[in-house]
């Protein structure tokens, strides 16, 4: 999906796309997310945006909301959770032979600022979105911060059900304090 911008004038330009109805953006889903998307859930993804055009220097600042199915890291149980994702980056007009010595100078200017460069006139927004979901996306997901796991020993969730391995008289605060004692 690219973008002209030569006819874009100053100032702020608001954009959303649905899910259900812009196949580029859910190939970008598909290929940052695999299967922690699951396929039916295209109507709640919405990626929404706003470009700031200043000169030639373009700001994108927007947010990519969907709705995953990932596995929680404690209790491995998949669950459903709305996930928000920042999509912010400076796009900078790059001219062949300015390239190389500009990007040295942009990171020292910038910092921790994100840019890239685009040419033509054209920015390629699928090649954004995907860079951005890649970059912004959790790590590791949790059912809940609280999430007690699965017993380490029959396995069952901690969550839901109770076994016999411990001790109903122990304190699940000092659990972390058992593992320690173990790996020793
Ligand atoms: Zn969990
Ligand atoms: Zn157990």
């Amino acid at each position: 999906m690219i973008l002209n911008t030569s006819k874009m004038k100053e100032g702020r330009h608001a954009y959303t796309f649905f899910g259900d109805r812009t196949p580029w953006v859910m190939d970008c889903v598909k290929e940052a997310l695999g299967e922690v998307f699951r396929p039916g859930e295209e109507s709640k993804v919405c990626f929404r945006f706003d470009l700031i055009k200043s000169c030639e220097n373009i700001t994108m600042d927007g947010v990519m909301k969907l709705v995953l199915h990932p596995e929680c890291l404690r209790c491995l149980c998949v669950f459903e959770t709305p996930l928000s994702l920042p999509v912010k980056t400076h796009l900078i007009p790059a001219s062949e032979e300015s390239e190389e010595g500009a990007v040295g100078e942009l990171e020292l200017e910038a910092g921790d600022v994100e840019f890239c460069f685009y040419r033509h006139h054209e920015i390629d927004l699928k090649k954004i979105l995907r860079e951005e979901m890649l970059l912004n996306i959790p790590d590791r997901f949790l059912c809940h911060l609280e999430c007690k796991g699965l017993c380490p020993q029959c396995g069952a969730n901690m969550n839901t059900d109770s076994c016999q391995c411990r001790s109903p008289a122990k304190d699940a605060r000092f659990a972390p304090l058992e593992k320690l004692k173990l790996k020793s």
